[in-house]
């Protein structure tokens, strides 16, 4: 017998990002050891779980050895316990109602933008914005929804939606069919967001196509102003066309804790070879109850206790302390006379590069002569190049020395 393998997997691009950028650290420590690098590369938190979440994270794990109290497999959706809490806090104040049925809590919403694709089928027209969180893509290509990348750098079969400075990382609206449509705002990796009457022209595509927006939220706890919708539902219309993810990963530090929330409006059709229509909440629910058994049961009473008054109040100081981080970088590179994007509603900034010099030049300049790490624009895309992703995740005081040190360097 022989084994094949799914083909499509070699399609993907061997340098995987983040292992590119740990090898040229790696080389350089290797070279320097007695350097202090400062990572403001990949997008994790820095900030331990707070108090209050920790609290009844420990209280659950004790529940879990006393016989009267032990939880076994729970709701593949999740508890309603936390689904509850997902809908009053996150959902009610922005004006939008949800059913406890329209919320699937998951260990991730790196899975779960991966995942939902297998709901539709291999011959729906994908659109992504470019730059993208790469998760999108190759999960495309391992499905075969693409054909191989071309060498500019974007696949066959894909429509890429270019974010650049020319057009204020505003993503024009697809000039051909596309059927599902990957939006990520406040976005990684540019930080930058859409207003209200932005992203009210993706749904109103949408509505107009048959399309499907997948609306990827994970950094909503991170918005500062007014105009910049909390959650695609706050636009009329959107139960109809969109998908909604959130995480507890980035808002209150559950990047090793593992749980997020997908929202699935039951008003939400997908269409078989014969027209009919069916509903996506129960396609997703089929799949969610036969290939995953749920989180487990004391991270969703960790994450229920977020949403505590003391776990709100903590998490939000968190939040501001990685968002002064934000502002330090962006105010001490724009004095330096950089170009800086987000990082206002995001812990992203996506910082313009000096002419003459590329996002992989630039990378090995900063790790070079400041020993800073960040992460190429380019890896996220062929839009990417000539851009470079600095993160908030930090201390202050590791901030504060990183702009020191790139304040010495000569562009
Ligand atoms: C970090 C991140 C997520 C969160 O993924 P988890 O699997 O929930 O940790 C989702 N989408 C984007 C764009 C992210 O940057």
């Amino acid at each position: 017998m022989t084994v094949k393998i799914n083909e499509n997997y070699l399609l993907l691009q061997n340098s995987y990002l983040f292992a590119e950028i740990a090898n040229r650290v790696e080389n350089y420590k290797k070279e320097n050891p007695d350097k202090e690098i400062i990572s403001m590369g990949i997008g994790d938190v820095t900030k331990p779980l707070v108090p209050s979440v920790v609290k009844a994270f420990s209280k659950a794990v004790d529940d879990m050895g006393v016989a009267d109290d032990f939880k076994g497999y729970g709701p593949e959706q999740g508890y309603s316990f936390l689904a509850e809490k997902i809908i009053e806090n996150d959902y009610k104040p922005f004006g939008v109602n949800l059913d406890l049925d329209e919320v699937f809590i998951s260990d991730g919403a790196k899975c779960d933008t991966a995942n939902i694709q297998e709901i539709f089928d291999i011959n729906n027209k994908v659109a992504v914005t470019d730059p993208v969180y790469t998760v999108y893509v190759d999960t495309n290509v391992m499905a075969g929804r693409t054909g191989e990348m071309k060498d500019d750098g974007m696949y066959e079969g894909l429509v890429y939606l270019p974010c650049r400075e020319e057009n204020g990382f505003i993503p024009s609206l697809p000039d051909e069919e596309v059927d599902l449509i990957y939006l990520c705002f406040p976005n990684n990796p540019t930080g930058t967001t859409l207003t209200k009457d932005q992203l009210k022209t993706f749904v109103d595509y949408a509505r107009e196509h048959k399309s499907l927006i997948l609306f990827d939220a994970a950094y909503e706890k991170f918005i500062n102003e007014s105009d910049v919708p909390h959650s695609i539902y706050e636009i009329e219309g959107a139960k109809e066309v969109a998908i909604e993810f959130r995480s507890f990963s980035k808002t209150a530090g559950f990047t090793g804790t593992r749980c997020a929330y997908t929202i699935v409006p039951k008003e939400l059709k997908g269409y078989d070879d014969n027209g009919n229509s069916h509903s996506l909440n129960e396609l997703w629910n089929r799949r969610q109850t036969t290939k995953f058994n749920g989180v487990s049961f004391p991270v969703q009473i960790a994450a229920a206790a977020t949403y505590s008054e003391e776990g709100k109040k903590e998490i939000q100081d968190n939040i501001d302390y990685y968002m002064k981080n934000a502002k330090l970088i962006r105010v001490k590179l724009n004095e330096l006379g950089l170009d800086v994007y987000g990082g206002v509603n995001s812990p992203y900034l996506w910082i313009k590069i000096p002419d003459g010099i590329d996002s992989w030049g630039f990378f090995d300049k900063l790790l070079n002569e400041a020993n800073i790490v960040g992460t190429p624009g380019a890896g996220f895309g062929p839009s990417g190049e000539g851009y470079l992703r600095l993160t908030a995740f930090n201390t202050l005081e590791n901030t504060i020395e990183a702009m020191d040190r790139i304040s010495k360097l000569k562009f």
